[in-house]
């Protein structure tokens, strides 16, 4: 095959998808820090993340050992509705970067979701289906993982309560009717309906929410009503577990062809969509079969891994949940109000943080002006118009692109396009009309936050 033209679009068939999840875990010797109880300081047990999390869930949460996890039947029929998604080699791109290097990008935005969200939402649903429960809650910022919840709720018939960062309910409409469409209920975060939201309300009475805010209280609506739990749409390695399916269908549609990326690249919020596009290649990197670079792209104006600290934190302002040792800005950390590219989480996955820590992973950071040029530039070309968040990692794949064209390299770029842009238009409005402008924090202003952290070292 591998004297054959590369096709635009590598579409593996229904059944060349993969059956089982990999867990990247299983292949790190030194293992991600346990998730602590916030009261005890002592690592959290089964049967405390059970109270809040589905049982079979928390088992994957607390699986280090198997490297493989069979997907559902279930699971994997859904799935076949929009996957396997297609492998996309940018031709166009390259062209008018008049770059040497190939670049390809896994696209996960063909879901009526428009994004990758809904690989782990699918699943959440399911185990919450089969442990008989009668709902989930979740909290949702941009409205990605609210939107791919309702849609995996209404296929198992549960019912999903949406807390949504009041900030994006009024500014995203559509993205809400969206939801309610699916059948969920969005409530506007913070608001009267928790203790936790009661009180934030009462000491910020005109607060747009955050997401911090938003998972307390649906934390809160999950423990306090019989047959519920809270399920995330990021962070937890259960989550990276399911989207591994990203990456290893990358993996088939590029060894058919013989195609060995050098350059592994994606945008990173809580560290997710780069988790499971990475984890098949990044097993090989820690089983020392074969070596990749791999980028972590986040926003210059929420820098968790260029610019925080490494260290045990809280994953939410209400401090209910459970506390991880990550990178951080310190969970009080909120975006400049002029932040419109998504990716706003104050964290990233324990996972993908140990693996920077240990130094098999890189992160840059960028300016969201320049990751909207980028993803102006690769819409007029490839067509698709991408996500913000997606767009982080297109600016940084066109820049190890731009770099080849000057040492004249013919590297092999793999990145990520997440989703797509429609509800983000008030975002690109901004960039079309000059109105946009960056904002990187001082050293003074993370600090305070970051002094916020607890002791738990
Ligand atoms: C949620 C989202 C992200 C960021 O989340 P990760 O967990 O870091 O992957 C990126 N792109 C899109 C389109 C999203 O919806």
């Amino acid at each position: 095959m591998s004297n054959e033209k590369i096709p635009y679009k590598i579409y593996l068939k229904e059944n060349e998808m993969p059956k089982e999840w990999y867990n990247l875990r299983a292949d790190m010797k030194k293992k991600p820090a346990p998730l602590l109880n916030p009261e005890t300081g002592k690592p959290m047990t089964a049967e405390e993340l059970s109270r809040v999390f589905c049982e079979e869930l928390v088992k994957q949460e607390l699986n280090e050992t198997d490297r493989f996890i069979a997907i559902p039947d279930e699971i994997h029929e859904f799935y076949k509705m929009y996957r396997p998604s297609p492998l996309i080699r940018a031709y166009f791109l390259e062209k008018k970067l008049g770059t040497p290097a190939k670049i390809y990008y896994k696209f996960e935005g063909n879901n009526t979701s428009g994004s990758h969200k809904l690989n782990s939402a699918i699943a959440q649903a399911y185990y919450a289906k089969k442990q008989g429960l009668k709902g989930v809650t979740t909290e949702t910022g941009a409205g990605q993982w609210g939107t791919a919840l309702s849609m995996s709720c209404s296929y198992f018939d549960l019912d999903c309560k949406v807390f949504m960062v009041k900030g994006s309910y009024q500014l995203k409409p559509f993205r809400r009717e969206v939801m309610r469409t699916y059948g969920a209920s969005v409530t506007p975060s913070p608001s009267e309906t928790t203790e936790v939201g009661r009180k934030i309300l009462s000491e910020l009475p005109d607060t747009t929410g955050s997401l911090g805010c938003a998972i307390s209280e649906a934390v809160e609506a999950a423990t306090t009503q019989e047959g519920y739990r809270y399920v995330l749409g990021s962070v937890l390695a259960q989550v990276l577990l399911h989207q591994s399916i990203i990456g290893m269908e990358t993996k088939i549609a590029m060894d058919k062809y013989d195609i060995k990326p050098d350059i592994i690249i994606g945008c990173a919020g809580g560290g997710s969509n780069l988790g499971g596009l990475i984890s098949p290649f990044m097993g090989e990197k820690l089983r020392g079969e074969a070596d990749y670079r791999f980028i972590a792209v986040e926003p210059a104006s929420c820098p968790s891994l260029t610019r925080g600290v490494y260290a045990y934190d809280y994953c939410d302002t209400g401090k209910v949940c459970p506390l991880q040792k990550m990178y951080t800005l310190g969970s009080g950390f909120i975006p400049a109000s002029n932040h419109a590219g998504g990716l706003r989480y104050h964290g990233m996955s324990s996972v993908l943080s140990e693996l920077y820590d240990q130094g098999y992973m890189e992160a840059v950071s960028v300016e969201q002006t320049e990751v909207f040029r980028a993803a102006v530039d690769f819409a007029r070309v490839e067509g698709i118009l991408p996500a913000p968040e997606s767009s982080h990692a297109i600016k940084a794949a066109i820049d190890e692109a731009l770099r080849c064209k000057e040492t004249g390299e013919e590297k092999t770029i793999l990145f990520g396009l997440t989703g797509t842009g429609y509800f983000d238009m008030f975002a690109y409005e901004r960039f079309n009309n000059g109105e946009m402008s960056d904002y990187i924090p001082t050293d003074e202003e993370l600090q305070k936050s970051i002094s916020t952290l607890p002791k738990f070292d």
